[in-house]
């Protein structure tokens, strides 16, 4: 039990270990997740973080640690205020910005505070840069891993495979120190640890020596037989290891009020290159469907900057709604072929008005260990390749309306149902999947040894949201909001 006067001082403690306030409204980055909690909480040192977790243990206050909130689902929602009469804090760690390079070792140690953007261009001054990112960097670093954020590439995988060790806090405030030789197996539960295992207060990341890619832009015809249109992306997929589609592209016509495939369409594709002159790829993004992108190119850069957006990178911010599912690579043109024609019988529902564009992206990625990736391998059957297809659907629109955003996230909820037996489809965890806890134990093997886990990490369920409620099926927190 813990005495008034050893309280109070680790109250002491906690305040001057911390930037905190008030009521505080949460927000993702289009606003359409939100929620008020009772404080904004961003620690200044493990030790402030470990008090402070402490005092919340006792009271079993609801917590909810959240990186840039760039994501489409409820992963980063808190408990709202008006649901429990225990208290509900956000937590942010971006006060945790220490760095230490080892470049015997090839890793990079770093407090859970860095941005993607900031941490990549750090490591230039070090010559040094990560393998993979997804295609933009506008998230926070750890942020990303945790929700198994991805770029493209048969050889490459997830970022959160490159994470070699961390630090975390569970929700008594210990220490946990994990890493590949010591604890491989915790490794593998906590890269991809959806925010439900506690507090990541550092990481350590393997980095390469600085390696320049060549970027080739190619466009392609699109066309409405998209069975051929497919063959043809899948046979590109057999002559290029890194490359994605972007594309068919879709534009909303308002008299007839459906979207109309653009005449042409364009893919990228990356090659190590020995071309050490000017360094162009910053100029042109494109990356993420973007700008006047449709023309054919080269440009060069160091790997971060060839394969994914800086801020800057980014044109347009309107509200969109997004599907990224995954599935065995084998699958990719039927798979295409059928999300289209599906997609295509779901316009007549998109009735609340502001469409503009919908864009699809084809891209591949190799499985890979960690639990609860989307890409993990404990679920393919023996002998299958571990790479995988990945559909991504776009639906933008040309004016932040709320009703056509949520209209819109509603029919990206109907595509998992349909096509997800037929092809062992998984979705990104940030991105508009309904709640399907049987079917998430069947394609997560690992499920139920990542919640004997979370048990032990947070016995009192105070990690655990909505979503992570209904996604993960945890039966013993079902009474989170008052237990
Ligand atoms: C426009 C756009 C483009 C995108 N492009 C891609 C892409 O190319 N590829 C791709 O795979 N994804 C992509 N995403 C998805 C995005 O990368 C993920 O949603 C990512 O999680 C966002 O990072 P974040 O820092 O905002 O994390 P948040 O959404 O804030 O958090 C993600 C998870 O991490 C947990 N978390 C954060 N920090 C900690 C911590 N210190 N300790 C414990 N848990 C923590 C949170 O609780 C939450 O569960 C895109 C999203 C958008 C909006």
């Amino acid at each position: 039990m813990v005495s008034v006067k050893g309280l109070q001082l680790t109250l002491l403690v906690v305040l001057l270990n911390a930037t905190a306030g008030n009521a505080y409204r949460w927000f993702n980055w289009q606003y359409e997740v939100t929620c008020e909690s009772d404080g904004y909480y961003a620690p200044l040192t493990e030790k402030g973080l470990s008090a402070w977790l402490k005092v919340q243990y006792t009271q079993g206050s609801h917590i909810k640690v959240v990186g840039n909130g760039h994501g489409f689902n409820n992963l980063t929602q808190c408990v709202d205020t008006s649901l429990s009469n225990k208290t509900s804090h956000i937590v942010s760690m971006t006060n945790f910005k220490s760095l230490s390079v080892n470049k015997t070792a090839g890793t990079v140690t770093f407090g859970a505070g860095w941005d993607v953007f900031d941490i990549i261009n750090e490591l230039k001054a070090y010559d040094l840069s990560f393998d993979n990112l997804g295609a933009e960097r506008v998230q926070n670093f750890v942020g990303a891993a945790s929700s198994g954020t991805h770029g493209t590439g048969a050889e490459i995988q997830n970022i959160a495979s490159q994470i070699t060790g961390m630090r975390v806090l569970d929700a008594m405030g210990q220490t946990h120190i994990f890493n590949d030789t010591a604890t491989p197996e915790m490794m593998k539960a906590f890269r991809i640890n959806l925010g439900a295992l506690g507090v990541i207060t550092e990481v350590t990341v393997k980095v390469q020596p600085t390696i320049l890619l060549k970027k080739t832009t190619k466009v392609l015809n699109a066309t409405s037989n998209y069975t051929e249109m497919y063959s043809q992306m899948s046979e590109l997929y057999k002559q290029h290891d890194r490359m994605t589609f972007w594309g068919p592209h879709f534009d909303w016509n308002e008299e007839t009020k459906t979207f109309d495939i653009e005449p042409q369409y364009y893919y990228s594709y990356w090659e190590p290159t020995n071309y050490t002159d000017v360094q162009n790829c910053t100029v042109n993004y494109c990356s993420d469907g973007c700008g006047y992108c449709l023309s054919e190119y080269t440009c060069y850069g160091e790997t971060s900057d060839a394969v994914s957006d800086p801020p800057q990178g980014t044109c347009s911010r309107n509200f969109y709604a997004e599907i990224e599912h995954f599935f065995p690579i084998k699958y990719l043109t039927d798979a295409a072929v059928n999300y289209t024609m599906f997609q295509r019988s779901q316009i007549p529902q998109m009735t609340a008005g502001y469409n503009d564009v919908m864009i699809f992206q084809i891209r591949h990625i190799r499985g890979d260990d960690s639990y609860m990736s989307p890409l993990n391998t404990y679920n393919l059957p023996d002998g299958e390749s571990d790479v995988f297809g990945v559909i991504e659907i776009d639906w933008i629109q040309k004016y932040n309306n709320f009703t056509a955003l949520w209209q819109n996230q509603d029919m990206a909820f109907s595509f998992l149902p349909q096509f997800g037996e037929t092809y062992n489809v998984t979705a990104h965890w940030n991105k508009m999947l309904p709640p399907t806890p049987q079917y998430n134990l069947e394609r997560y093997p690992m499920l139920p040894k990542f919640l004997a886990i979370q048990e032990q990490m947070d016995p009192k369920c105070q990690f655990v949201n909505t979503f992570l409620y209904e996604q993960l099926g945890i039966e013993r927190c079902a009474n989170y909001l008052t237990m």
